[in-house]
C-alpha cells in the first residue's frame, strides 16, 4: 500500500498534536536549558499533555522536572466542607519553595485549563478571601517570574469543564476535541514546523514593540462604544511582546500562544471610561460588561452585568487593585479573535483583543526596572499590588490613538486594526 494511503498528510493525530505543543512549550515557551529544574503546574485533567512536556523537558536536559496536579473536585470540597478560618490560609510553605527554587534557577511551566465557573455557586466572600490568601503567599514566587528572574511560560490544555464551557451545546468528547483544535491553532503547533512559525511570529511582534518603542507614546487613547479612555504611559516605559530574555540571559515567551504588544501605564494619569469587550473568567467567575470609570489613574466606579460583587471584592484587594498595571495592544485580525471563540480563559481572550490590567505593573516594560527600588517604580508611574488581572477592551469598532510628548496626537488603530502595516 501506499504510504500516503495508510498514512494521509492532513491527518495528524492529537499524540502528535500534543507532542509537537510540548515541544513547542519546551523550546519555544520555556527555552528549557540543559541542567535547568522544572516546576510544573497542571490540572488533574491535563496528565497526557504534562507527561509529554516532562519528556520534552528531559529531552533538552532538564536535571529535574516536579509537577503539582490540582483537582477540581477537591478545590469544592474545601468550599462546602472546609472551616471557615481556613479561607485566610494558603500553603505559604509550597509557595516559598516555588520562590526558592526559581531563585536557584528553575523554570516554570503552568498548564491551564480551568472550569470557568468552578467557584460561580461559591460565597464571593470566600472565594475573595481565598483568593487573596494565595496573592499574598505568592508574591514572593511571582515578583520573581514578572521581573524576568527566571523562565516561564503558560501553556493551555482541552480540560473536559473548560470544553464544555466553550461548546455547551456539544457532548464532551465533541467539544473536547473542538477546544484541542482550537488550542493547537492558536499555539501554532498544529503546522508542520512550528518551532520555525514562532520564529516568524516572534519577529513579527518585535517589530511592532521597536515601533512602538521608538514613538516613546505619552498617552494612549482609546475610543469606541462605551469607551473614552486615555491610559497615560509610565515615563521611560518599555514594550515588550513575542520573546524575551530573562535576567540570565534565557529567551523565552511567557505565554502560549501570545499575540499582544504590551507596556506599563502610569498608575496616576489614567482618566475616562472603559467597556469591556468579552467577559472575564476570574477565579471560577465570569464577569461580564464590565464599565469603569477612571479618575486620576483610580478606578472611582465600577458596573458588571454579571460577577459585579466579586469585582468590587476584586477592586478593593489592596489600593493598587484599583489602578492599572498593564495595558497591550492586540489587532482585531489575531488568529485568536478571527477563531470567533470566546475561550474564558485569560490566555487566550487576552490575545484575541487590545487589553488593560488592573494591578501589578511588569518593571521589564521601564527602561532599567530590573534594578530600580519599589519607590524608584512608583515614581516612575509603575503600579504595586497583590493582583494582576487582564480584561479585553478592544473590537473592530474601538480606534485607538498614540499622543506624543507634546500632546499632538496620530492615529495607531483604526477598527481594530494596525494604521501602519
Ligand atoms: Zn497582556
Ligand atoms: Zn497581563
Amino acid at each position: 500500500m501506499n504510504e500516503q494511503f495508510r498514512q494521509p498528510s492532513d491527518a495528524v493525530s492529537r499524540d502528535q498534536l500534543l507532542d509537537r505543543l510540548a515541544e513547542v512549550a519546551i523550546r519555544v515557551g520555556l527555552g528549557l536549558q540543559p541542567g535547568q529544574e522544572l516546576v510544573v503546574t497542571a490540572p488533574l485533567d491535563a496528565v497526557p499533555l504534562a507527561r509529554r512536556i516532562t519528556e520534552h523537558a528531559y529531552k533538552a536536559g532538564a536535571s529535574l522536572v516536579t509537577t503539582f496536579f490540582s483537582d477540581d473536585q477537591a478545590t469544592l470540597m474545601r468550599y462546602r466542607l472546609g472551616r471557615d478560618e481556613g479561607f485566610d490560609t494558603a500553603a505559604s510553605w509550597l509557595y516559598d519553595g516555588m520562590a526558592a527554587a526559581y531563585k536557584n534557577g528553575a523554570a516554570r511551566l503552568a498548564i491551564v485549563g480551568d472550569d470557568p465557573s468552578l467557584l460561580a455557586k461559591e460565597d464571593p466572600e470566600k472565594v475573595s478571601r481565598a483568593n487573596r490568601a494565595r496573592s499574598k503567599a505568592y508574591m514572593p514566587a511571582l515578583s520573581l517570574i514578572a521581573d524576568s528572574a527566571t523562565n516561564w511560560t503558560l501553556v493551555a490544555a482541552a480540560t473536559p469543564a473548560w470544553a464544555k464551557a466553550v461548546f455547551p451545546n456539544d457532548p464532551e468528547d465533541v467539544a473536547v476535541a473542538k477546544l484541542w483544535k482550537a488550542i493547537f491553532a492558536a499555539s501554532r503547533a498544529d503546522t508542520p514546523d512550528p518551532i520555525a512559525v514562532w520564529e516568524q511570529h516572534n519577529k513579527t511582534l518585535h517589530a511592532r514593540r521597536d515601533m512602538l518603542n521608538e514613538k516613546n507614546y505619552a498617552a494612549l487613547h482609546f475610543k469606541g462604544p462605551g469607551t473614552d479612555l486615555r491610559v497615560g504611559l509610565a515615563e521611560g516605559h518599555k514594550w515588550a511582546g513575542g520573546s524575551g530574555k530573562t535576567k540570565t540571559g534565557i529567551v523565552c515567551n511567557a505565554n502560549i500562544p501570545t499575540e499582544e504588544v504590551f507596556t506599563t501605564p502610569h498608575k496616576d494619569r489614567v482618566d475616562g471610561h472603559v467597556t469591556s469587550t468579552k467577559p472575564l473568567s476570574y477565579n471560577g467567575t465570569l464577569i461580564q460588561d464590565i464599565q469603569v470609570k477612571f479618575e486620576s489613574g483610580r478606578i472611582v466606579e465600577a458596573k458588571a452585568r454579571t460577577g459585579e460583587a466579586v469585582l468590587n471584592k476584586v477592586l478593593d484587594t489592596d489600593e493598587g487593585a484599583r489602578r492599572l498595571g498593564e495595558v497591550a495592544l492586540v489587532p482585531f485580525s489575531s488568529p485568536i479573535s478571527q477563531s470567533g471563540l470566546l475561550f474564558l480563559n485569560t490566555l487566550f481572550d487576552e490575545n484575541a483583543s487590545s487589553h488593560i490590567a488592573l494591578g501589578q505593573a511588569y518593571s521589564k516594560c521601564i527602561r532599567d526596572g530590573g534594578g530600580m527600588s519599589e519607590e524608584e517604580l512608583a515614581s516612575r508611574g509603575a503600579n504595586k499590588s497583590l493582583i494582576h488581572i487582564d480584561w479585553m477592551i478592544g473590537s473592530d469598532k474601538v480606534d485607538v490613538d498614540g499622543i506624543h510628548q507634546d500632546g499632538t496626537s496620530e492615529p495607531l488603530m483604526r477598527g481594530g486594526e494596525w494604521v501602519t502595516p
